[in-house]
């Protein structure tokens, strides 16, 4: 089984879009499906977001 979603850095931080808590892998439609590949863009965002420190 490869879940390299798991492997990428904003895995750390929750998604603002599906509600994936850190470290769980991103769903999709209702939770019914993982995302295994990659995560919601919102996330990257996010992570993005509290790497710099949350400078707004
Ligand atoms: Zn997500």
């Amino acid at each position: 089984m490869t879940e390299p979603a798991r492997e990428l850095p904003q895995i750390a931080v929750a998604c603002p879009m599906c509600d994936a808590a850190p470290g769980d892998l991103c769903t999709s439609h209702s939770g019914t499906r993982v995302r295994t590949s990659d995560t919601h863009q919102a996330r990257t965002t996010a992570w993005s977001t509290s790497r710099k420190g949350g400078a707004r």
